[in-house]
C-alpha cells in the first residue's frame, strides 16, 4: 500500500475532507447496475470497478456497493478519465482501523480517508461512505491515470467532485472579504486546511468561469505535477495568469455555487401537504440503506417548511437517531434561534420545537454494533393551538 518507489511531490498528503461533515441524502436513480451479491455482507463486497472491504465487524450495507458504484462512474466521466477493467478492481477500505493502516505519514493529526499506493495497487481507506468515500475516490481516479498535481489543486478539485446529487457541496467565494490566496496556498508546505476551504473555492470559481473542459484540460496536462513550470501552465490553458485570476476569483459577486443538487426531488417531504410520516424498515440488507463503517444511513430526504411555525416530532424506532438539519443558509427573518437549529431525536424520542421556513435534510441513521433492522416511524406535524 505503501508506495517505495518514490512519488516526488506531496506524498505526505492525499489526505481527505478532514472533519465529517455533517450528512446527506443520496441519490437514488442513478444506479447503473448492480453490485455482485446485493445483500448486506460483513466481507468483501465486489462492483465493476470497486472491491469494498471492512474492518468493523459491522456489515457493509447494500446501497454501499451502489453508491460507490455510481460515484466511481460519475466521477471519471467529469474528470474525462477512464476508468479501469473489471480485473483490476480499486480496493477501498472502510474503517477507523483501515484509515490507520493505510494513512500514514500525514502531516495531520487526524484524517477520515486517504489515497495510497500506485497503479493497480492504490487503496482508498475511508472512515464514511457518502461524504469521505467520494472525495477519496476522485483522487484515486486521477492517480490511476496520471502523476496528481498541486494539493491546492488536488484538494480543491476531490472536494468540489465530492458533491452530487443528494450529497452537495457547498462553496464559499472570498466576496471581498479575507481569504488565503493562490500564492500564499502554492507556498504552504505539504496540505494545509486552506487547500481544501479556498482550493475548492478557486477551483470551483475556475470551473464557472471558464468550464468543465477547460478546467479538466488543466487538471489532466502532464506537466501538472512540475510545480515549476505551473505558473505559465496554467495561462497556457486559462488565458489569464495565476496573479490575475486569484484577483477576479477574490472580488467576484457571484453567489456561493453548491455542487450537486441539495435534495432528491423524490425524496423530498413538505409540510405543506399535512404531517409527514415515514416509516418502514431500517435494515442494512435494503439498497435504500448505506453504511459500512461506524454508522448506516437511511438515504436521507429533505424537508420544506413552507413557513416558520411549531412542529412535533416523533421517532419510533429499536434503536437509531433521526435529525432535522440546516440544508442550505436560509434566513426567513426573526423565528428566534429555536427555529434555525438543527434538531436531534433518539430512538423512542418526541420532541416540539419552532422551525423556520426554510428547507432541511432529513437524517436517519445508526450506530447499533451490527447494524441490525429495526422498523422505524417517523411523524413530523405542526402543531396548531
Ligand atoms: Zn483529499
Amino acid at each position: 500500500m505503501s508506495t517505495g518507489r518514490g512519488r516526488l511531490k506531496h506524498e505526505e498528503g492525499r489526505d481527505s475532507t478532514l472533519f465529517m461533515l455533517a450528512t446527506s441524502a443520496l441519490a437514488f436513480g442513478s444506479w447503473g447496475c448492480a453490485p455482485d451479491g446485493g445483500d448486506a455482507d460483513d466481507g468483501v463486497v465486489e462492483t465493476e470497478h470497486l472491491r469494498i472491504t471492512n474492518t468493523t465487524g459491522n456489515p457493509i450495507c447494500a446501497g454501499t456497493p451502489l453508491l460507490l458504484e455510481s460515484e466511481v462512474v460519475r466521477i471519471a466521466k467529469v474528470l474525462e478519465l477512464p476508468l479501469w477493467s473489471a480485473d483490476d478492481r480499486l480496493n477501498v477500505h472502510f474503517g477507523e482501523d483501515s484509515v490507520a493502516e493505510v494513512c500514514t505519514g500525514s502531516s495531520f493529526e487526524h484524517l477520515n480517508g486517504c489515497v495510497r499506493g500506485e497503479g493497480s495497487d492504490i487503496i482508498v481507506a475511508a472512515t464514511e461512505v457518502a461524504n469521505i468515500a467520494p472525495h477519496e475516490l476522485v483522487h484515486a481516479v486521477r492517480l490511476r491515470n496520471l502523476s496528481l498535481g498541486h494539493p491546492m489543486f488536488e484538494e480543491g478539485l476531490a472536494e468540489v467532485l465530492s458533491g452530487s446529487d443528494g450529497f452537495p457541496f457547498r462553496v464559499d467565494y472570498p466576496h471581498g472579504e479575507p481569504y488565503t490566496g493562490v500564492e500564499e496556498m502554492l507556498a504552504l508546505p505539504g496540505r494545509d486546511f486552506a487547500h481544501y476551504v479556498w482550493g475548492a473555492s478557486f477551483v470551483s470559481w475556475l470551473w464557472e468561469t471558464h468550464g468543465q473542459s477547460t478546467l479538466m484540460s488543466f487538471m489532466n496536462d502532464p506537466r501538472l505535477s512540475d510545480d515549476e513550470t505551473l505558473p505559465l501552465l496554467f495561462e497556457e490553458h486559462f488565458g489569464q495568469s495565476l496573479d490575475e485570476a486569484d484577483e477576479a476569483w477574490s472580488i467576484d459577486d457571484r453567489p456561493n455555487p453548491t455542487w450537486g443538487a441539495p435534495c432528491i426531488p423524490e425524496l423530498t417531504y413538505s409540510l405543506a401537504d399535512g404531517p409527514v410520516e415515514l416509516s418502514g424498515d431500517f435494515d442494512c440488507r435494503e439498497p435504500t440503506v448505506y453504511g459500512a463503517s461506524s454508522s448506516m444511513a437511511l438515504w436521507s430526504m429533505c424537508l420544506d417548511i413552507p413557513e416558520t411555525t411549531r412542529v412535533r416530532i416523533s421517532f419510533d424506532a429499536n434503536h437509531g437517531r433521526f435529525q432535522v438539519l440546516s440544508r442550505e443558509p436560509c434566513d426567513v427573518g426573526p423565528a428566534g434561534g429555536e427555529a434555525y437549529r438543527s434538531k436531534s431525536l433518539d430512538a423512542g424520542e418526541v420532541l416540539e420545537e419552532d422551525i423556520a421556513g426554510c428547507r432541511f435534510q432529513l437524517f436517519l441513521f445508526s450506530q447499533e454494533p451490527g447494524f441490525p433492522p429495526t422498523p422505524y416511524t417517523i411523524h413530523i406535524e405542526e402543531i396548531t393551538d
